[in-house]
């Protein structure tokens, strides 16, 4: 396939050009051979779709639905019935979903279907992408953690969407040939410790450093998290590099041999990196210092990762932050076609053919109605939100993947979309209603008046507490250093500003609600909870902070309590 890679990008490109100037058909031929291909499936046939394929009928005849829903229909898949339930096919394997989106993890079915989409959309961002940004034949720091897969109930192969797809050698093979091979070898990639693939990888990346051409992780906060253990490690990963020996600390057999092959003494080497960290200022442009061959840095920035653009830039200096594509381990949305936009304005092009989309309006008019229709792929308006709903070729069909975008332009007949938050509210007492996007916004507002003191907020998160009587939002804050009583309660004064529903401005004034509440915990309680969830089986490669802690999540809960330094009550409406 990829013997002649200027053919082959070339060919992506085309195919890619005919597919998006043809949306609409597309989308109609992909959801006809959806529905062919499962034609037999329990679900679309009790529904009575009776081999039916056109949308109209599909429509008409399907109902909307969310994951609760189909988790009958998932938990007989789990538990080994391979009769055609969802898909035609058999499934034959689960992805469990990160799940710190909602608090709970979700078993979602997977197929290799999944991975034609992934190497499609991913090959073809690169193809598009290598036009403003070439990369040749260099090599890729990839901070990747594949947890081991293990098995279902049933005996189908269980894992993260990051194991199905990194995992798999079709997959790998394809993506070392378009872009550049990983320079961290598949044992420290599967480590069953993260915290020394960490190691692992930073020490790959140094080994390589004049190679590198790329750094790339799934999410940002990934890189983030990989830096922040560099500032504390550099010392031992240089010695490592002076002496050729493996740091004690890495224990797991398989790795420290993996990691001999490639690791010898090197002294010139080391005293370089030791010149470069010692010449840095608070760590500023620490990866491009490092890695002098980088052209970019890719990572999902957007939604929830957008806090830490701040910190990632830092570390990146001048080199490029370039956000990657955007999906679930329900299925494809898109992929960022503009590497050279910053993160917070991108937006992601859809695959028509990886999927049947469909869009519920989110436009206060459409709200106004009772029950406000999806419309199609190339039905959606520029400037308008929607609801994604999408039916796959893995067995969901019109599933409501629980995210709200915003339509930002078209590239050709198929819509760019900007990943604005995930549907619902986040924060709500009585009338008052609060998404995660508004939550957001009103940390990007607090984190100026801290701006001017050079500090940043490093993560946060957000409940609300009851536990007087009066209802008020908590925002629990982390911050990069230490900043007076005053600054941070300008900060907490603009964090309550900021969320101007008129359900929680009209609570607030007549004390409905009580006035908001500001913790700031110790440095490295977000890294506590990133570890309990690890302890919990989450994989260190999809995680998400969650921005609201829901009631449930009492050990979180404790860990964010135990780390509070100071509070600050609001004085706005005082
Ligand atoms: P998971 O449930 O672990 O499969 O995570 C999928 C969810 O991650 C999506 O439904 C989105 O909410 C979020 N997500 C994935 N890609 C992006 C992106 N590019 N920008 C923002 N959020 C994303």
């Amino acid at each position: 396939m990829l013997e002649n890679l200027e053919e082959y990008t070339e060919k992506l490109i085309e195919e890619f050009e005919a597919i998006s100037k043809d949306a609409e058909r597309v989308q109609k031929e992909t959801l006809r051979s959806i529905l062919e291909e499962n034609a037999s499936a329990e679900y679309l046939q009790s529904l009575g779709l009776n081999g039916k394929t056109d949308p109209e009928s599909f429509k008409a005849i399907i109902p909307l639905v969310t994951h609760d829903d189909l988790e009958p229909y998932i938990k007989r898949i789990f538990d080994g019935d391979n009769s055609p339930i969802l898909t035609g096919k058999p499934i034959p394997a689960i992805t469990l979903s990160s799940g710190t989106t909602k608090g709970k993890s979700k078993y979602v079915p997977w197929n290799e279907t999944f991975l034609d989409s992934g190497v499609q959309i991913l090959h073809t961002a690169f193809a598009i992408r290598d036009r403003e940004l070439p990369i040749k034949n260099g090599k890729c720091l990839s901070i990747v953690y594949l947890s081991a897969q293990s098995q279902t109930k049933g005996g189908l192969k269980l894992g993260t969407i990051a194991s199905h797809v990194i995992g798999n050698k079709r997959y790998t093979e394809a993506m070392a040939a378009i872009k550049s091979e990983m320079c961290s070898p598949q044992e420290v990639i599967s480590a069953p410790d993260f915290q020394q693939a960490m190691y692992c990888h930073l020490l790959c990346g140094l080994i390589f450093r004049d190679q590198i051409q790329l750094l790339e992780a799934l999410f940002i906060h990934s890189i983030v998290q990989a830096f922040r253990t560099f500032e504390q490690v550099w010392e031992e990963l240089c010695n490592d590099i002076r002496e050729g020996v493996l740091n004690s600390r890495i224990t797991i057999p398989s790795v420290r041999a993996a990691m001999s092959k490639i690791l010898k003494p090197d002294p010139e080497k080391a005293n370089l990196i030791h010149k470069i960290c010692t010449g840095l200022n608070n760590w500023y442009g620490v990866i491009q210092e490092l890695f002098p061959n980088a052209k970019y840095l890719l990572a999902i920035a957007t939604g929830s990762m957008e806090a830490y653009l701040p910190s990632v830039r830092h570390y990146a200096g001048e080199l490029p932050v370039v956000t990657n594509d955007y999906g679930a381990s329900e299925g494809w949305v898109g992929t960022n076609l503009h590497p050279t936009v910053p993160a917070e304005f991108a937006s992601y092009t859809v695959f028509p053919n990886c999927g049947y989309y469909e869009f519920i309006p989110l436009s206060e008019d459409a709200i106004a109605c009772v029950d406000p229709k999806p419309v199609g792929l190339t039905e959606v308006k520029v400037g308008e939100e929607y609801e994604i709903v999408m039916t796959t070729r893995t067995g969901l069909y019109r599933y409501k993947l629980g995210d709200v975008v915003k339509v930002t332009g078209f590239y050709n007949s198929t819509p760019e979309l900007k990943f604005i938050r995930r549907s619902g509210t986040l924060l709500s007492i009585n009338i008052d209603k609060n998404t995660e996007n508004d939550l957001r916004l009103a940390v990007v507002a607090a984190s100026k008046v801290l701006a001017e003191e050079k500090l940043e907020v490093v993560d946060y998160t957000s409940h609300v507490d009851s536990s007087q009587g009066l209802g008020h939002y908590v925002i629990l804050f982390e911050i990069s250093g230490e900043a007076s009583e005053e600054v941070l309660g300008e900060c907490c004064n603009s964090l309550e500003k900021s969320f101007v529903d008129a359900g929680y401005t009209s609570s607030r004034k007549v004390n409905n609600i009580g006035p908001l509440e500001l913790r700031v915990v110790r440095p490295g309680t977000f890294q506590k909870i990133f570890d309990h969830f690890i302890g919990m089986g989450a994989s260190p490669t999809q995680l998400k902070t969650p921005r609201c802690v829901p009631p449930t999540s009492t050990k979180v809960m404790q860990i964010l309590n135990d780390n509070v330094l100071n509070k600050y009550i609001s004085t706005v409406f005082n």
